[in-house]
């Protein structure tokens, strides 16, 4: 029992190999420094230290990297699709422009519009002066040179407004049907 006391409050100075103190940071017998090798050595401590952080900074650091290339993948992926998203506003340059406008009552063959590019669209409407809602408005489209109407795009009774596409070029015109109406009609072509 007193040995094992003894044995836990004292300890065997390496250097001179007298008793102790176990908590001895120096050796009253020999003057020793019984400190850790650490403690006895603060700048390489600090020195091995910084080290172990750049290595193991560095492996993290690499295994981040790795997970952040995909990041920076998407990140050029979405530069490479921006751009191509900013183009995309330039490519309608292709906008609706007006080619003939008509506004009337009864009926009306336009004169011929030629439309160049591969889509266009008739804006019509009518409003009905019967005002029992007896207007009706029929809108028939014909290429030039061709006996038969090439599409009817509106054939209405009473009130109303549409737009209708048409993806042909070449040159056209309206034939209009009307009665008890104030018809608008705008032709535009997209380019
Ligand atoms: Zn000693």
């Amino acid at each position: 029992m007193v040995e094992e006391t003894k044995s836990k409050t004292t300890k065997q100075c390496p250097h001179c190999k007298s008793e102790i103190p176990i908590d001895a940071r120096k050796c009253p017998q020999c003057q020793s420094d019984l400190r850790s090798w650490f403690r006895r050595h603060p700048i390489l401590t600090v020195l091995g230290a910084f080290i172990m952080f750049i290595i193991v900074s560095s492996i993290i650091g690499g295994g981040t990297k790795k997970e952040t290339k995909p990041q920076i993948n998407q990140q050029t992926k979405q530069e490479v699709t921006q751009p191509s998203q900013e183009k995309a506003p330039e490519q309608p340059q292709a906008t609706w422009q007006k080619v003939k406008s008509w506004q009337g009552t009864g009926i009306k063959k336009t004169e011929p519009f030629t439309i160049t590019g591969k889509q266009w669209r008739i804006i019509w409407s009518i409003k009905d002066t019967s005002g029992i809602n007896a207007s009706i408005l029929q809108i028939f489209v014909y290429k030039v040179g061709v006996q038969a109407p090439m599409e009817i795009v509106a054939n209405v009774q009473g009130t109303a407004n549409d737009t209708s596409y048409i993806y042909e070029s070449g040159e056209f015109y309206l034939n209009i049907n009307s009665a008890n109406g104030n018809w608008a009609i705008t032709v535009e072509e997209l380019k």
